[in-house]
């Protein structure tokens, strides 16, 4: 039977599961895209690397504490998750400064923040994702000030973990970015993914970057690099 397709985003496609109604497949693409869209690309093997990357690492933070909408990974490409509505917010943790901040703010490439720092973007691909505060933020979702406190208080204990994780494989997680969504119980759940895609990723040795700015930047091979952290995490949990 056709599985029923709810939503096609840029790097996923989201199908209703078919044996049970409170939960969906995620399908993981091969698409790329960088600057709000702008920049696209087609990499064979990158939804089969995201999905097994993203599977690993919501089984590890579970393992930790941390809890997600990750249920169980089904194939290659496609993973069983709990159905959320998803907050229209994005949540970026930097623990060192590139990209985006270091052009908003003038903040010198490579200053580690200590502590971490959060941000908050208005997920609206219509507006390019604009920083928004936490007032805005209450304005534009459904969210509670004290889900909102709770939000980044859990993106802070991912930070935390993520930091662990990847350090044992000898990477450091520069920044990364969060998506929550809310359960049919009305609880608020980490959802989305975590992957190359969507954290930088850089070696502690090197500063060889083995994430997804390699294509952002046509600096590498985005298949050679997410296959080193998809190999490294392998070897470690
Ligand atoms: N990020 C993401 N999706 C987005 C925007 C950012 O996953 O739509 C991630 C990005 O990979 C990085 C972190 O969030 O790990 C911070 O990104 P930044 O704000 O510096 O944006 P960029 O420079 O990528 O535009």
């Amino acid at each position: 039977m056709e599985l029923e397709l709810l939503y096609e985003g840029k790097a996923k496609k989201v199908y209703q599961s078919d044996t049970d109604e409170n939960h969906l497949i995620l399908s993981y693409k091969n698409d790329a895209t960088a600057f709000n869209g702008e920049k696209k690309a087609q990499f064979t093997g990158k939804g089969r690397l995201n999905n097994e990357i993203s599977s690993l690492l919501f089984q590890a933070l579970d393992n930790k504490g941390i809890p997600s909408h990750f249920i169980e990974r089904l194939d290659s490409t496609t993973q069983i998750v709990q159905k959320t509505d998803i907050i229209p917010l994005e949540v970026v943790i930097r623990n060192i400064a590139t990209g985006s901040i270091t052009k908003r703010l003038g903040i010198e490439e490579k200053t580690p923040f200590e502590p971490a720092l959060a941000e908050l973007f208005y997920k609206e691909d219509r507006l390019g994702d604009p920083l928004i505060n936490d007032e805005h933020a209450l304005y534009l979702t459904d969210i509670k000030a004290e889900e909102l406190a709770g939000i980044k208080e859990k993106a802070r204990k991912v930070n935390t973990a993520l930091t662990e994780i990847f350090a044992a494989i000898g990477v450091r997680l520069v920044d990364f970015k969060l998506e929550f969504g809310r359960n049919k119980e009305g609880n608020i759940l980490l959802s989305d993914e975590v992957s190359p895609d969507t954290c930088r990723l850089w070696d502690i040795e090197t500063n060889e970057k083995l994430d997804k700015d390699v294509f952002r930047q046509g600096t590498g091979d985005l298949i050679t690099v997410y296959e080193e952290i998809l190999n490294r995490l392998e070897a470690q949990l």
